[in-house]
């Protein structure tokens, strides 16, 4: 293997820089990089202005730093309704006290109704021989659920702990619109969503962005008339129609004999939007190879820009900064651009640094790239992810979520030596984190991708720092206007993981053959 590339003095990462960035792009100013918001564009300016003075190149339309990404921007207004009812009796619940939700049909007015049915957590997992529907037509109704998957520390079920991509919020809605229902109901417990419920509530109960329904031959492909979630004292509510309980329907949902439970309760809901065209943009950049034939082949380093900005005030505060998520990522995201360019030898392969949008909506900035590459799949080496990192201090190690799943690993692990760190595995991996990032986008088509993660432990601070600072920051300000640059912050462990992306990533670059999945990964390509 090469020698470490040395991080010469000029070029070297800079902690400083990663934390001006970091500053500027979570200021109230920005109004928390909203997509199709203001804020949005001067974000994306800003970084696209970063990449040109860093010296690298624009990638994007027409010579530019942009990749336009059309969206649909939906907004379910506040007259929305939602009720369920049986024989006389019938509650109606609350717009984000009691429930938030969309329709997925891009349309400015949704009514729909429908038989409830209550579907556990609504898997049909063959590798585990698992099914929750167990052959019943659920078509025309509305099911009602739970996140998450059933418990397990058995890895050859469910692969124990980890969460995997059936027990994501994301798999349920897109298995009811598989099975014809008319629109899925998940009940939220704090324990199965890994966040309260205020997370839920900050992320629905605004403008949400959605791919163009595009029409195909057969028309219009079928969509929810409605997608959302309520809170568990709601979710109460609507079971005890139907003589049941949350308690009760979670422990059914545990068993491999569940069997869906019609609850003889019928739900109807209106769910009235703004609807508008929401056009947003990926910004990208490149640094060309020096060799003439592996240049055609990119190492990608991404970071989502986007945020939620400007939603339901919490305290009084209605600006989603987004300073941990993402503008720590971004921070790094330009740092790496500057100093892979001011590099006196680049690489042989090209680097492209590509900030994302709509990442907060589902990802569908890395989605639409995957779908619109700058190199083709087959001519990309990996993806590199930075999604919200901790500036806690010095950092002892790396969390590198689903390396281990590519040929990279070796290479990986040393690194991670040369570079003084450990590595360590995800400490939340019921969180499912592999599935709540761009990465995914590119393990979706194929391409060797993973993010590189906040440190769990920190030099001078008692084992398992990281993980203190993870549970406040997930129940205190992930999602939340709180979620702010504070002037203490030490951005070394952050300055770290992005010194180690830099030498992975320059790494891979140089090698002769390209990265892939091992052998078997669902990835596999
Ligand atoms: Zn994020």
């Amino acid at each position: 293997m090469a020698a470490l590339p040395v991080l010469a003095q000029d070029g070297s990462i800079s902690a400083e820089r990663i934390r001006e960035h970091t500053r500027f792009l979570s200021l109230d100013l920005l109004e928390g990089r909203g997509v199709g918001q203001r804020g949005g564009d001067i974000s994306t300016e800003y970084i696209a202005t970063e990449f040109a003075l860093a010296g690298a190149q624009p990638a994007g339309d027409n010579g530019s730093y942009f990749q336009k990404v059309p969206l649909v921007g939906v907004e379910t207004t506040p007259d929305a309704q939602l009720s369920a009812a049986v024989g006389g009796k019938s509650v109606d619940f609350r717009w984000l006290e009691d429930f938030v939700g969309v329709s997925r049909r891009q349309t400015p007015q949704t009514r729909f109704e429908g038989e409830a049915i209550f579907v556990g957590h609504g898997i049909t997992a063959p590798e585990w021989k698992w099914d929750d529907f167990k052959g019943v037509d659920v078509k025309g109704k509305v099911l009602v659920l739970f996140t998450n998957e059933p418990a397990s520390n058995d890895a050859g079920f469910f692969e124990g702990r980890a969460l995997t991509y059936y027990g994501r919020w994301t798999y349920k809605y897109e298995e009811a619109v598989r099975r014809g229902a008319v629109g899925a109901i998940l009940i939220h417990t704090t324990p199965t969503a890994g966040y309260g419920w205020e997370v839920v509530r900050n992320s629905w109960g605004r403008e949400t962005p959605f791919m163009k329904l595009a029409a195909g031959p057969e028309g219009t492909p079928p969509a929810l008339a409605f997608q959302g979630w309520v809170t568990r004292e709601a979710g109460e509510k609507l079971l005890a129609l139907a003589g049941k309980t949350v308690d009760e329907l979670l422990a059914a949902s545990e068993k491999r004999d569940f069997q869906p439970i019609p609850l003889g309760v019928r739900i109807r809901g209106s769910m009235p939007a703004k609807i508008r065209d929401l056009d947003t943009r990926n910004v990208a950049a490149i640094v060309p190879g020096s060799d003439a034939k592996l240049k055609d082949e990119v190492v990608v380093f991404s970071a989502h820009w986007d945020h939620l900005g400007i939603g339901t005030p919490v305290n009084g505060d209605a600006i989603y900064n987004g300073a941990i998520d993402n503008a720590t990522g971004c921070g790094i995201l330009i740092e790496l651009a500057r100093a892979w360019a001011s590099l006196p030898q680049k690489p042989r392969r090209t680097a492209l640094f590509l900030s994302v949008t709509a990442e907060e909506g589902g990802m569908l900035g890395s989605e639409y790239y995957a779908a619109h590459p700058l190199y083709a799949p087959g001519k990309t080496a990996i993806d590199l992810n930075y999604d919200a990192l901790y500036p806690f201090g010095r950092a002892k190690d790396v969390v590198l979520t689903g390396a281990e799943r590519t040929t990279v690993w070796p290479l990986a692990q040393q690194i991670a030596k040369r570079l003084n760190l450990e590595i360590s595995s995800d400490a939340q991996p019921e969180q499912g984190h592999y599935f709540r990032s761009d990465h995914f986008s590119f393990a979706h088509a194929g391409i060797p991708a993973f993010s590189i993660e906040h440190a769990t432990e920190f030099l001078g601070k008692p084992a398992g720092y990281g993980h203190k600072m993870w549970e406040e920051y997930n129940s205190q300000h992930y999602h939340q206007p709180s979620d702010e640059f504070q002037a203490d912050w030490d951005f070394t462990a952050v300055q770290q993981a992005a010194e180690y992306g830099f030498v992975l990533g320059m790494e891979i670059a140089n090698q002769d053959k390209l990265p892939d999945w091992r052998p078997g990964d669902q990835f596999h390509r």
